[in-house]
């Protein structure tokens, strides 16, 4: 990875995003690449930052591993069911984990802030810095898909986003717990992720309702705790094209964060992956860009079943009883039948 110094103006592909999707699509690609972001590499946590471990492992981040856990305790009704995962979840650092992630990369990096895209022959990136050109463009942008967003002003569906704060606290835990209390935050849920010494406390609403810091600092208070430093932000829940105005699109940008659970490390990884080996296919005339569009859009779109059924799931959800939620999460809680949900949802 090196930060960007010459004149240079002129990329095989430019990937605007330098978070999980960015990062994936890097690390697959080789030659003359830039990756934009707005933000220093690392430097803009939205996410609790919960993953699988073996796909922290995979692409060898391990180093920025904080805590690993196999249980899920889910909250409601005032009770607790624990799930327990037959493959472990863990926490990760977030900056470690994009800055070892990134120096794996070939990339070329610029700080800088997209503000439009234009279209003939090749894609002019106009940056607040300067202007780049590419012939290949992959927006990993997350929710806002800035680049798409340029030329097709209506791919962002602004009525469908969930938005969630989260801030880091001393105290110690060893689940990963998710608590429904429709009293408290009648269209979301809270959560505690463990990370060691400290946790990860947040508070999110799949409606997308932004005025979440009270109900954080009340979520603290029961532990007798006070809000840091606070990030978050929004993900959308709406898959939409994966290819729009000869623009490639990845990981929250194109909505690849699964409903219900706002999981979408492990999916920006996997998509981001798949695109970049894909696209350097492209730039080594082993495929054609029409063969690798079509490529890509069957793969990004492969699971829009799965993703339609988690959406109604989570439109349930939050339409259920909290007796008839603790009834349901008690059965599945069930060792054998949480085994078999768990390997269909990671095969998602
Ligand atoms: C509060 C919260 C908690 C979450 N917790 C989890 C979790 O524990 N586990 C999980 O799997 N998922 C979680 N998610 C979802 C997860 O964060 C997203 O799915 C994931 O971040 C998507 O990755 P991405 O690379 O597509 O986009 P992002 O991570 O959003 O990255 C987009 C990047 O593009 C850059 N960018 C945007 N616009 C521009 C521009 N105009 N110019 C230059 N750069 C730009 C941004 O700075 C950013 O670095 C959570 C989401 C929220 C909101």
């Amino acid at each position: 990875m090196y930060l960007y110094k010459g004149n240079l103006a002129e990329f095989d592909v430019i990937i605007i995003g330098a978070s999980f999707a960015g990062l994936s699509v890097a690390s697959k690609l080789k030659g003359n690449i830039l990756l934009i972001d707005k933000c220093n590499i690392g430097d803009c946590q939205i996410s609790a930052c919960g993953a699988p471990v073996d796909v922290v492992k995979e692409i060898g981040c391990e180093d920025s591993v904080l805590q690993v856990s196999n249980i899920f305790s889910f909250h409601v009704n005032k009770k607790r069911v624990d799930f327990h995962l037959e493959r472990p979840y863990c926490t990760f650092d977030f900056k470690k984990f994009c800055q070892i992630f990134a120096s794996k990369t070939n990339a070329i990096f610029i700080k800088a802030n997209v503000v439009k895209v234009e279209k003939n022959d090749k894609f002019i990136i106009h940056t607040n810095d300067r202007e780049f050109n590419s012939k290949i463009l992959v927006d990993a942008s997350g929710w806002e898909a800035s680049a798409v967003k340029s030329l097709k002003t209506d791919y962002v569906h602004s009525d469908m986003l969930s938005f969630g704060i989260e801030t880091e606290a001393p105290y110690m835990a060893t689940a990963f717990h998710f608590f429904y209390e429709p009293d408290f935050l009648k269209d979301g849920i809270s959560w505690i992720f463990p990370c060691a010494e400290f946790s990860r406390f947040g508070v999110a609403s799949y409606t997308g309702t932004r005025k979440l810091k009270e109900k954080l600092d009340s979520f603290l208070e029961r532990y007798s705790l006070r809000n840091g430093k606070i990030h978050g932000g929004s993900f959308c829940y709406c898959f939409k094209e994966p290819f729009v105005e000869d623009i490639f699109v990845v990981g929250c940008a194109q909505g690849q964060t699964l409903p219900l659970t706002g999981e979408g490390i492990r999916r920006s990884i996997f998509y981001g992956m798949r695109l970049g080996a894909i696209i350097q296919r492209i730039l080594d005339n082993e495929i054609s860009f029409e063969k690798g569009v079509n490529e890509y859009t069957r793969l990004a779109l492969n699971c829009s079943r799965e993703y339609n059924f988690l959406f109604k799931l989570q439109n349930r959800f939050l339409k259920m009883s909290e007796n008839k939620l603790e009834l349901l999460a008690r059965i599945l809680s069930n060792r054998l039948i949480f085994r078999i949900l768990e390997r269909k949802y990671r095969s998602i």
